[in-house]
């Protein structure tokens, strides 16, 4: 998950537009949910690669909307499903073009680097500046399971490496430069 505290260039807080008046928000089953339940650092299910989607899942397009439920909530920008404790290969984003979802996503191309500061739901509060590709296109499938490839730069790039790094077991803090790491208060937020 992305989070972004301070402009389109750094990443990590609170994501401002998916603010939510919402206090009651249910799961894909029906219970209560929050970004509270977003699994945190030290869970193995963040350490371990997802398993493929299997698009004959029915609880699929459920899973989808619970996921941007818990993006919206948290705020983020982005959340993968093993965040959510689910072991499949998906993602969830909306850099503020609306939420969309790729299934079994693959980075065909990428190009250009680019080092920005980001953050993680699952780690929260900590940040550290990540070099990652400027520009990637991706391949997957939507929530229909039609095949789709996008082209991503900026801030949606980012996103996507980093969404794509958890499916894999990967976290920013792998990436990230050690001398950049460090603990931010909520608090420092001031541009929400
Ligand atoms: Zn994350």
């Amino acid at each position: 998950m992305f989070r972004d505290f301070h402009s389109a260039s750094r990443f990590s807080g609170q994501a401002a537009p998916f603010k939510s008046e919402t206090t009651q928000h249910r799961d894909y089953k029906g219970n209560r949910m929050s970004s509270e339940e977003i699994v945190l650092y030290g869970d193995d299910i963040l350490r371990k690669p997802t398993k493929p989607v299997d698009l004959s899942n029915s609880d699929l397009k459920e899973l989808i909307e619970h996921m941007i439920e818990v993006m919206r909530e948290a705020p983020g920008v982005g959340l993968a499903a093993n965040q959510v404790g689910i072991d499949k290969r998906l993602f969830v984003y909306d850099v503020g073009e609306g939420p969309s979802a790729i299934l079994n996503p693959k980075i065909i191309k990428q190009r250009g680097k680019e080092i920005a500061t980001e953050g993680c739901l699952s780690i929260p509060g900590l940040q550290g500046d990540v070099r990652r590709a400027a520009a990637v296109v991706v391949e997957g499938l939507d929530p229909d399971g039609n095949e789709v490839r996008v082209e991503a730069d900026g801030l949606l790039a980012r996103v996507f490496q980093h969404e794509i790094d958890h499916l894999n077991g990967t976290l920013f803090i792998d990436r990230a430069d050690p001398d950049t790491l460090a603990w931010v208060s909520e608090v420092e937020t001031e541009e929400e």
